[in-house]
This record gives C-alpha cells, structure tokens and sequence, in this order.
C-alpha cells in the first residue's frame, strides 16, 4: 500500500501523442498496446514513449494492480516495441532497421520512406539464422 501512487506526477494514459518527430507509422501500434493495457490497469501512466535505436520505447507504471496483470501489462510493451521493428515508423507499412550514413541513427523504415530520406537497410547481426 503506497499512497504516493495516487500522486499523479506523470502523463496521464491518452495524452501520449505528442512525442513523435515523425509521422503517425506506429499509431495504430500504439493506440492497440494502449487499449490491452487499459483493460489491465486503467490507471496506468505513461512516463515516456521514443524511438531508441530504431525501436519503440514505451515506459509506462502499471500502477496498483496484482503481480499477474503487472506481468501481463509489462509482456505486452515488450511485445510491442519487439513488433516496432517490423513497422515503418512513418507510414505503418512492413518495414526494416535502416540507418543513414556508416555510423548514423537509426530508424525502422520502408523502402520507401527509407530512400526519402536517405536510409538504408541495416542487417541486423544474429537475425540471419532462421
Ligand atoms: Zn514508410
């Protein structure tokens, strides 16, 4: 029993749009993880979500629920930012780990969108087997 969990310091779930540079690729990755979490804790909060080496990173407190649904809610962000790696982050379409120039930043991109703006497929190491 903590009581300071009442204290909301952090962004509330629903206003967590507004951190993208880019376009709305992931969007509906995002809102669908925001729905299933919802259901588990509807008092979740969300502390920070970014792109990180390409990836989505969604930092969010369960909250006060029990140790199952805290499980559950922690599996279905890593489930989703594994997903993000699949996912043009611009134009939601099946997409790869791109990188612009040598040692550059990172992104998950469509062809398409990867040309635009100069990035290119990157092999990941140890995805080759299989
Ligand atoms: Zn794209």
């Amino acid at each position: 029993m903590n009581d300071e969990t009442d204290q909301n310091q952090e962004t509330p779930a629903g206003e967590s749009r507004a951190w993208f540079e880019c376009d709305d690729g992931w969007g509906s990755l995002i809102a669908d993880l925001e729905a299933k979490l919802h259901v588990l804790s509807p008092d979740y909060t969300i502390s920070q979500v970014k792109d990180k080496f390409g990836g989505l990173r969604y930092y969010a407190n369960a909250g006060d629920v029990d140790a199952e649904s805290s499980k559950r809610f922690y599996d279905l962000i890593h489930e989703a930012e594994n997903k993000s790696f699949e996912i043009c982050e611009c134009c939601g379409q099946p997409a790869r780990l791109s990188r612009r120039g040598r040692h550059g930043w990172m992104k998950t991109l469509c062809s398409t969108c990867a040309a635009k703006m100069n990035f290119e497929p990157v092999r990941s190491a140890g995805s080759e087997t299989s």
